[in-house]
């Protein structure tokens, strides 16, 4: 048997160009024979269909078709974010040209745990990295920075042990009780304390009750707020946070996942000031930044937090290889080997500049303003309140929670529509995330109408599986 081509030149491009014909074949042909945006029939129908297209996964002899075959298979049983009538979670969709990049990033393979493995592009990373938090950091001292994470659940871990080893090797995490579920694992991972969660009443972090926490604890503090829920896509009262933290000594962190996208537009930048006065801040830009995943930073405001990750290992970073020159980068991640994700990041940067991503952050925005409006005019909605980034929470008037949760899973068995739940002020939403700029009013109304139709059929006491 001849050797399977190689991806990386010379003779990669030449090998990748009809295998990617195979592939956007397959893509276009498993959308269509799924035909929404979720296939039909829940979960037990899907995995039999699924089991049955993949076939033999591992057989004696290969098979030439399993591209064609497996990318169809997966197209058709994905849940497609550009569908706009997928809407569930902060589950974007991907940017064309970032996803191109992406392919460039495949190819080469890159690793960015030394040198030698990505001359170029870890220095791409670095700069990069400096770019986006100067963007959270417009006027640190002396010079702030970013490491590059899988998501913010990683860049959450990152900046609890970031306050951990700036106090110390203990710290207490204080959080509210809208916090993402991430920050209290963290917290478990790495040995701290039970975190202290404090109230969040209307789903926003109450800083005076967070000011009678911080009186009441002793020790080292981490507060960490939210910069746009999961939930709602709300931000807590960033400047009065700071300031409470400042007057007890206590260290912040501000999860901005969802809200972090704001940064880019000139509109709704201003929701996120007092941003800068975090020690750390999660940015997540496989989410409003639209980017494949992975794609997550953590800004840090002081650089000499960094020092906490140093480390060494003979065959990556030698000290007498530093010394001559070569770049270290073990100390930019708790991984070792690590994708050039930064790529796709950089090529959306600087293809649609800040005012295209200022301009789809507003276009997102613009439609939850008018899903909400919708939702408000309909006799048979009731809208939680007036969406804050793009969530919008609505249930169909008089439900129960147990209907209201019908009412999603009947519609995700459709394989009709896509959207997600919270719990809030006691009761059960509807949540509809907009990250699709695509999206268009028409949607909007299709998308209210199909909820309404579904909602009817569902007899209240009497709700299927
Ligand atoms: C999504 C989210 C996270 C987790 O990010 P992942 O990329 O899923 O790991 C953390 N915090 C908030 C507020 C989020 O919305």
């Amino acid at each position: 048997m001849s050797t399977p081509p190689l991806a990386s030149a010379p003779e990669g491009p030449r090998a990748l160009r009809p295998l990617l014909d195979t592939v956007l074949e397959a893509l276009d042909d498993g959308a269509r024979a799924r035909g929404g945006p979720l296939p039909a029939g829940g979960p037990v129908a899907v995995a039999a269909r699924m089991r049955q297209a993949v076939g033999d996964i591992l057989p004696d002899r290969g098979d030439p078709h399993a591209l064609r075959t497996l990318v169809h298979a997966i197209a058709e049983g994905a849940a497609d974010p550009a569908h706009p009538l997928c809407a569930a979670h902060l589950h974007c969709p991907p940017l064309a040209v970032a996803t191109a990049a992406d392919l460039a990033a495949s190819a080469l393979n890159p690793s960015l745990d030394s040198w030698d493995q990505g001359p170029g592009p870890s220095e791409l990373e670095r700069s990069v990295a400096g770019v986006l938090a100067r963007e959270v950091y417009p006027a640190a001292p002396p010079n702030p920075d970013s490491l590059v994470t899988t998501g913010g659940t990683e860049a959450n871990q990152l900046a609890l042990l970031l306050a951990r080893e700036a106090n110390g090797g203990t710290v207490r995490l204080v959080c509210g009780a809208n916090a993402h579920h991430s920050l209290a694992r963290a917290a478990w991972l790495l040995g701290l304390p039970e975190p202290v969660v404090v109230r969040a009443p209307a789903g926003t972090l109450d800083p005076d009750a967070l000011d009678e926490a911080l009186s009441r604890l002793t020790g080292p503090l981490l507060v960490a707020a939210t910069a746009g829920t999961t939930d709602a896509g709300l931000i807590d009262p960033l400047p009065e946070i700071a300031a409470r933290c400042a007057a007890h000594g206590a260290r912040l962190h501000i999860d901005a996942a969802y809200g972090g996208g704001l940064l880019f537009s000139d509109r709704y930048r201003a929701r996120l000031t007092g941003l800068d006065a975090a020690d750390t801040v999660t940015l997540d830009l496989h989410k409003l930044g639209w980017q494949p995943v992975a794609a997550g930073l953590l800004a840090v405001k002081d650089l000499r937090d960094l020092t906490a990750l140093r480390h060494r290992a003979d065959y990556l970073n030698a000290a007498d290889d530093s010394e001559a020159g070569l770049p270290d980068l073990l100390g930019r991640s708790l991984r070792t080997t690590r994708r050039p994700d930064v790529l796709k990041l950089a090529v959306t940067l600087k293809t649609l500049g800040r005012t295209g991503l200022g301009a789809l952050v507003d276009q997102v925005c613009a439609r939850a303003r008018a899903f909400a409006g919708l939702v408000d005019e309909h006799p048979g909605f009731e809208l939680r309140a007036r969406p804050v980034i793009s969530t919008v929470l609505f249930r169909p008037a008089d439900a129960t929670d147990t209907t209201v949760a019908a009412v999603r899973r009947a519609l995700l068995t459709d394989g009709r529509a896509v959207l997600g739940r919270a719990r809030l002020d006691g009761r059960l939403w509807l949540k509809a995330t907009l990250l699709n700029p695509a999206t268009g009013p028409d949607d909007l109304a299709a998308l209210l109408r199909l909820v309404a139709a579904r909602r009817a059929t569902l007899v209240e006491g009497h709700t299927p599986r």
